[in-house]
């Protein structure tokens, strides 16, 4: 074990977070409840993590004598999202811990890079090729089959960067239109349903993972979770295997999501991963209102150094996102009996914009 991971924080001590999205506020609001205080570095001034924390750093990521002067106020530093440039970790990791540890980004924010590495642990992914020019991606097509999903291998999110090639599209088109010189094709998976697996790991290698959760997609974005999911215990102790092997592979210390498709095959339905999130994910929004500990609690625990909970689901959950102008209908979720209502403090809501989300309980069939 290295030096820089072994932090264990008391309360009253400072953790440093990168960003200051919904994540970060969430992040820092859980910290609070265990009486440690956090301070964010965010280039944004309108953070809807400023709100929550007394001390903050707007700079930009790549402004060395704020990265210093925020590392000499904060005892660990983590991130909220994954596209922190690795010079700025760098510099941080030069002063402070960084967890987790940010070797981890460059190969979870490059979708290829990402993909070898889940393959080579011997977990099952989409069929994939590297795409580098439109006669690459036409040999791509011939390997991964019509249709087709290309993705930029950097800097895609909630679908953005991506493309659907369908028979009689026309790849040479598809690849100008998606305007990069890197990309991966994937098989597009006709999958049964989306799942996710939101795991903790402790500095000591302990792995909590909460119950397998379902995710509903619109327009590529989150809308629904759902817990439990509707699969076998089987396929959802698998799911939760996988997230393990991939957490431990990492040394990983903090939360990360792992993005699945359940799809049909002849021995019954198996699990292809889709993504790895190294972070606390939209997914896990639910175990705020929904279980005995929080996505963010446990990543607050996890880097600080102390012990992770043992989460215990309160029921079964929906977990609804507000997205663009669906916050504009706050106040009627207010009213909705058993409805707990987050709003994230942002400031004008644009189409695609998660504003807020909303968490429902219902009592009976409990899973531990
Ligand atoms: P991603 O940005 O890779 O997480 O993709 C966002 C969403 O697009 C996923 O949650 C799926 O709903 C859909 N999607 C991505 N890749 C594929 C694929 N290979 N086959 C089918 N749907 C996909």
């Amino acid at each position: 074990m290295s030096a820089s991971r072994r932090v264990t924080l008391k309360p009253g001590d400072t953790i440093g977070i990168l960003g200051g999205g919904q994540l970060g506020r969430m992040l820092a609001l859980a910290a609070a409840r265990l009486g440690l205080k956090c301070q964010v570095f965010s280039p944004d001034p309108d953070s809807p993590a400023f709100d929550v924390v007394q001390n903050a750093t707007c700079a930009e990521y790549a402004d060395v004598e704020a990265l210093e002067l925020f590392a000499a106020d904060v005892d660990v530093v983590t991130y909220e999202f994954e596209n922190i440039p690795a010079s700025t970790a760098m510099v941080l990791a030069a002063r402070r811990p960084v967890l987790p540890d940010y070797r981890i980004l460059e190969t979870v924010q490059d979708r290829l890079l990402e993909k070898n590495f889940i393959s080579g642990l011997g977990i099952a992914t989409a069929p994939y090729a590297d795409v580098t020019s439109p006669q690459t991606l036409r040999e791509a097509i011939k390997v991964v089959g019509l249709p087709a999903v290309i993705k930029t291998r950097r800097f895609g999110y909630d679908g953005k960067g991506q493309a659907i090639i369908r028979d009689g599209d026309d790849p040479g088109q598809a690849w100008d239109d998606l305007g990069t010189r890197s990309a991966i094709a994937e098989a597009f998976v006709p999958f049964e349903r989306e799942i996710s697996v939101i795991a903790a790991r402790g500095a000591d290698g302990r792995v909590e993972c909460f119950d397998v959760t379902e995710n509903e997609h619109r327009d590529h974005i989150l809308k629904y979770s759902r817990v439990p999911a509707a699969v076998s215990d089987t396929l959802a102790a698998q799911a939760r295997d996988i997230a393990k092997k991939i957490a431990d592979a990492l040394d990983y210390v903090g939360v990360l999501a792992v993005e699945m498709f359940v799809v049909a095959g002849p021995g019954g339905p198996k699990l292809l991963v889709s993504e790895i999130a190294p972070r606390v994910h939209n997914s896990g929004h639910w175990t705020l209102d929904g279980a005995s500990v929080s996505q963010f609690e446990q990543h607050i625990r996890a880097v600080a150094g102390w012990s992770l909970g043992k989460p215990v689901r309160h029921g079964s959950v929906v977990m609804t996102n507000l997205i663009g102008d669906d916050i504009l209908d706050y106040s009627k979720w207010l009213t909705v009996p058993g409805a707990s209502v987050h709003i994230y403090g942002k400031g004008a809501q644009r189409p695609g914009r998660k504003m807020g989300h909303v968490t429902e309980v219902k009592n009976g069939d409990v899973k531990t």
